[in-house]
């Protein structure tokens, strides 16, 4: 299935210069939605993953279906101030802005095999701060999953996550 074609492109969003890539079109087609967590659960197949960690909050879409399809917990990394146990702390870079996001302290052990999911790599910033935090529990192995990767944007942080095996299903 051409997955692309479900993506809306939303041209100057949130701010002008941003080409926001809607996927809220794609997860609305049935076929379309169920394409995309089936190829991101095949891609999980063998590597004896744990703990799908997501992002907030259209990481969680996604990242919660595969979760359950792969038969692994789900954690979600979350903005500043919405967690509320104990947690640990990252700051990074947006292709728009400065974020900071959280992770609860006891979300992961050093059992645990990783898949870091998002719904879109751009700067790459989200993903590397996600990998920060899980990197602070000593986790076996982490993977990575992205809906979307923008490869037209080239950055030193992308260099740095090509360290770690990635899965897309949809490039730019
Ligand atoms: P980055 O940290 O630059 O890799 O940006 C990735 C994060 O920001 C993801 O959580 C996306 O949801 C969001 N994002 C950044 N750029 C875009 C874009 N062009 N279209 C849609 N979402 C974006």
């Amino acid at each position: 299935m051409e997955l692309k074609k479900y993506v809306r492109t939303v041209e100057d969003y949130p701010i002008e210069g941003i080409s926001f890539k809607d996927i809220t079109t794609l997860l609305k087609e049935p076929t379309a939605f169920k394409d995309v967590v089936d190829q991101i659960s095949e891609y999980c197949q063998g590597k004896g993953i744990t703990k799908i960690v997501s992002l907030e909050s259209r990481g969680f879409i996604v990242g919660g279906a595969v979760a359950y399809c792969v038969n692994a917990g789900f954690v979600p990394i979350r903005k500043k101030g919405k967690l509320p146990s104990l947690v640990i702390n990252e700051s990074y870079e947006l292709e728009y802005g400065v974020d900071s996001i959280e992770m609860h302290v006891d979300a992961l052990t050093e059992d645990d095999v990783v898949l870091i999911h998002d719904d879109l790599l751009a700067t790459g910033g989200t993903a590397l701060a996600a990998l920060n935090l899980v990197k602070q529990m000593n986790v076996k192995k982490i993977y990575f999953s992205f809906i979307c990767d923008l490869t037209f944007i080239q950055t030193e942080k992308k260099i740095e996550l090509a360290n770690y095996e990635t899965h897309s299903v949809i490039q730019y």
